[in-house]
């Protein structure tokens, strides 16, 4: 029935999320929120009626929209993996619009406030508790995070077992060049296959926090000046489901929640080095997965999956039957509208509405 439901409505869809104003001499871009998915901005240097821009999205939430107001609106599209069905989500936007706060929940703090990443990965244990009896549910869980187009993982420890955790954090050399615990290509459809070692089993809620926390902590910290210690990395959360029913029949299927890199321009004069070479690897990798899900969403013959690790990694829960959520995350204050316009853009690029 969740695929019924999801299926009517096509397989993208892009919810916009504005998150409130902190500033409270900032003037607010947003000029007004339809029930219908529809949204107007206003530049706040040419207020007038007629330089209005109007937008088009499957959902907007509004600033005073609860984490869990969010959930609702998402939680068929998480429920659908149970049934087989491959799923990414994703948070755009530039650093400090929400991105986080809307996976995670505040300042990574899991305590209250809990984000997607939480209710998702809760409601899946929910629901394979209710069916326990015509389904076996397994699940485990990756996290990986893309920084400068290389990959870094969350690795098991092999004296551990993964309740008595210890993890580290493996930085990979570049996926095509060798290493001891590279990444394969898979021969049938060149999709990438992470070390097996990247796999944790996870039987409730409170492992896939304990795995969250950690790997949260762990996040690349950049130099740039507006820089905090996870916007410059693409952060990628997979929980991979295993379902076996009475007759023996096997399921398999993954959930993808991607907290995106910050969208923001960055300013060639402003940076340099290692600044200039993550601001180039960010804006490279966001516009590669804007080419493939425009592509996807226009129905292209040909999808450019291999013009980025993120894409590639993704490859196999993009596309086909596989559904996919872009939550693009608006900062309302003026002085962020350029950003603001850049981001609406991109989303309503991606979308089929
Ligand atoms: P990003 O991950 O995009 O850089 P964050 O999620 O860290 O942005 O958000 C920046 C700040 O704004 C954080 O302190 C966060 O808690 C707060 N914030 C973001 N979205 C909301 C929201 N919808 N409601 C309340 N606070 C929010
Ligand atoms: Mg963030």
């Amino acid at each position: 029935l969740y695929n019924m439901v999801q299926d009517l409505k096509g397989n993208i869809r892009v919810y916009c999320r504005i998150r409130p104003i902190f500033n409270a001499e900032a003037k607010n871009v947003i000029d007004h929120i339809g029930d219908d998915g529809s949204l107007v901005v206003v530049d706040p240097l040419k207020p007038q009626k007629d330089k209005r821009k109007i937008f088009q999205f499957n959902h907007v939430f509004g600033p005073t929209a609860t984490q869990y107001d969010v959930f609702r609106e998402t939680r068929p599209l998480v429920r659908s993996v149970m049934d087989g069905y491959n799923v990414c989500i994703f948070a755009y936007g530039q650093t400090g619009s929400g991105k986080t706060h809307t996976m995670c929940g505040p300042a990574g703090g899991l305590a209250n406030e809990l984000g997607i990443n939480y209710l998702a990965v809760n409601d899946l244990f929910q629901l394979s508790d209710e069916r326990k009896d015509i389904i076996e549910y397994r699940f485990q869980v990756q996290m990986v995070e893309i920084y400068n187009e290389q990959f870094i993982w969350i690795q098991k420890q092999q004296t551990n077992s993964f309740y008595a955790t210890q993890y580290t954090y493996i930085p990979s050399v570049d996926f095509l060049t060798t290493n001891k615990l590279e990444i394969r290509s898979c021969a049938s459809d060149d999709s990438l296959v992470l070390p097996d070692a990247t796999m944790c089993p996870v039987k409730s809620t409170t492992d896939v926090i304990n795995l969250m926390k950690h790997g949260e902590g762990n996040r690349a910290v950049g130099s740039t000046a507006i820089n905090n210690r996870s916007s410059r990395s693409h952060s990628v959360l997979t929980v991979h489901v295993h379902g076996e029913d009475v007759s023996g029949s096997i399921l398999r299927s993954c959930l993808h929640l991607v907290d995106l890199a910050g969208s923001e321009r960055v300013d060639k004069s402003e940076v340099t080095g290692d600044g200039l070479k993550e601001a180039q690897h960010i804006n490279k990798s966001l516009a590669c997965l804007g080419d493939v899900i425009a592509a996807l969403a226009q129905k292209n013959s040909h999808i450019p999956y291999r013009n980025s690790k993120l894409t590639l990694l993704l490859q196999n829960a993009l596309g086909g039957n596989a559904k996919t959520l872009m939550f693009a995350h608006v900062n309302p204050e003026g002085d962020s509208f350029g950003e603001t316009m850049s981001t609406l853009k991109f989303a309503q690029r991606v979308s089929t509405v």
